[in-house]
Order: C-alpha cells, then structure tokens, then sequence
C-alpha cells in the first residue's frame, strides 16, 4: 500500500474523446479508465491533466501526408515519427475531455502537441525534447516530489511523461488499471511496463493506493 501525502500528484493523461472507443485514435477499453481515475482522484490533494490539442495541419497526421497512411512512417523534426489518425484537433469534440472525467479538483491543465513541426506524448516535453510545456518547473513549484501518472495512451503518452518525469528527479508511479495500451503491436503495452520498472519506475494497481 502507497499512503497518499498532501504534495502528491496524480497526473491524468489525454483522457479525450479521441483516444476512447468511438474516437479518432480509439484505445481498446480506453473508456474503462474514467471510473478509476475518478475514484483514484479523490485520494489526491493536488491533480492536473495532459491534454493532446493539435492543430489540423500537425505533421503527425498521415492526412498531412499525400499517399500516406497511419502506422507509415516519415520524418518530423529529424525524428522517426509514426503516423496517426487526425485526432485530438483544436476546437473538436475529438480533443474535449471525457464527459464522465471529473475536472473538479484540477489545479491545471498543460497543453501538449501545439506545434505542428513536432510530435508531443510527453506533457512534460516534445518528442524532439525542445519545447516545454513547463509541467516540470510547476510541480517543482508545488514542492512535489512524487508524481503518480495515469491516462491514455500506456505505450505512448504515459510512458514518455513517466519517463520524463522520472528523469526530472521526481518519484514516479504509474498505477496500471488506469490506463490502456494502443497496441499496435501486441506486446507494446506489456514493454512499455517492463521498460518503465527498468528505469525505476513503480508499477501499481489503484488497489494499492
Ligand atoms: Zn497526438
């Protein structure tokens, strides 16, 4: 059992309509975290959240990239960069929050993926590690020194804002039930887990909290 401390914060990631089931950039179950999240909420002091807002021409998308397709891959910002959907556009009901998420309690939302020369899964940093969202210096602000993430995508976006995290200085847990993998691959999910626990990353259930 983790006992939940007052500077404490649970990150909630990208849990939007696009990447839930009926969306764009569908999660397999990605619905099925919402309850959990919320229940996981109450036993925070502090909660913030990552939300994926791009704009329409963002490099990312395949439909930017004439006979492209999603799962091809191009080149964006010297970086091998996979290509999506059109997903999470500024201005859609794709990019909203989950209706049933609860936003009571959040002292903030950090917005990620604005440019559109560069990809962006982690709320800390793009994927290029140049623009920051300044997620890192806030919680430092708050004296924050455990940080527990949760939210969509396992594989993609709450593995790189673990790892960022992580590499920030900050006690990093992920908590397992509340999130779900893309899996583009089978096995991406039960990687990302294993390559999280190799840098020192704590896995979870809400259970333990
Ligand atoms: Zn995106």
């Amino acid at each position: 059992m983790v006992k939940i401390e007052k500077n404490d914060v649970l990150l909630v990631v990208d849990v939007q309509n696009d990447f839930v089931p009926g969306g764009a950039l569908a999660v397999k179950e990605g619905d099925l975290v919402v309850p959990v999240i919320n229940a996981l909420q109450e036993e925070f002091k502090q909660v913030i959240a990552t939300q994926d807002f791009h704009p329409s021409d963002h490099g990312s998308f395949a439909a930017n990239h004439p006979g492209k397709n999603p799962g091809e891959f191009i080149e964006l910002a010297g970086l091998t960069q996979i290509l999506w959907p059109v997903h999470c556009v500024q201005g859609t009901s794709g990019a909203d929050f989950h209706s049933d998420l609860n936003q009571g309690q959040w002292l903030g939302i950090f917005q990620k993926g604005k440019n559109k020369e560069v990809d962006s899964y982690s709320g800390f940093f793009d994927n290029a590690r140049r623009g920051d969202t300044g997620l890192g210096d806030y919680l430092k602000s708050l004296s924050v020194e455990r940080v527990f993430v949760c939210g969509l995508a396992l594989d993609y976006c709450v593995k790189f804002t673990a790892m960022d995290a992580m590499e920030l200085g900050f006690d990093t847990f992920v908590i397992a039930d509340a999130t779900r993998a893309v899996n583009l691959s089978p096995e991406d999910g039960a990687k990302a887990l294993k390559e999280m626990e190799q840098k020192g990353i704590k896995i979870l259930t809400s259970k333990d909290i």
